[in-house]
């Protein structure tokens, strides 16, 4: 579905992924609509320079919630966590670029948001881990994984931004 640079695919192995071409999924949870925070939390990734290819506001049926956080299903807290993501309309985002996975997770900062640091998304605005307003991949794989699992293919669009030779030499 998505154009990919030609020459990343043969780039060596050793080559660290934050040199690569990403995508990760994004995705503001009900919490974050209910409390107004979505044009800030597009926002700091669309500051950064990252680039978005995919955008939709969402009631997330049970069983994609279950799919998703299929990793997390022996965890005590599964159930509320299920109840949570399904509780009201989330936010699916898909944003692509250099690095981005690990990025991301830097800017939506650790998990406790009362452990996260301030100028995070987490850190700055929101206090408990199970209302911690956004999710992101953590793994370029994942990324795929979830971006497929939230989007169809023709959700997601490819476009060059004005900005690019501004971003990257
Ligand atoms: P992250 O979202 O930072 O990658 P995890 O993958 O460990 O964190 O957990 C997924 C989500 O499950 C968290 O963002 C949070 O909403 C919820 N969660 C994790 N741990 C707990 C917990 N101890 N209590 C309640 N909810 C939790």
């Amino acid at each position: 579905a998505k154009m990919r640079s030609k020459k990343n695919i043969f780039l060596p192995h050793l080559v660290a992924s934050m040199e690569e071409v990403q995508e990760t999924y994004i995705m503001v949870k009900p919490d974050g609509l209910q409390r107004g925070l979505v044009g800030e939390i597009i926002s700091r990734f669309e500051k950064k320079g990252f680039k978005l290819t995919g955008l939709k506001l969402f009631q997330c049926p049970k069983q994609l919630a279950e799919e998703h956080y299929k990793d997390l299903k022996a965890k005590p807290f599964f159930p509320k966590l299920i109840e949570y993501i399904t509780s009201g309309p989330v936010v699916c985002m898909a944003w692509e670029g250099v690095g981005v996975v690990a990025s991301a997770r830097k800017l939506i900062g650790v998990t406790n948001p009362l452990q996260a640091e301030p100028g995070t998304i987490r850190g700055d605005l929101a206090v408990q881990t199970g209302r911690n307003v956004v999710h992101g991949s953590d793994s370029p794989e994942n990324g795929k994984r979830e971006i497929a699992l939230w989007f169809t293919e023709d959700e997601i669009c490819q476009w060059t931004p004005a900005q690019a030779p501004w971003l990257r030499e």
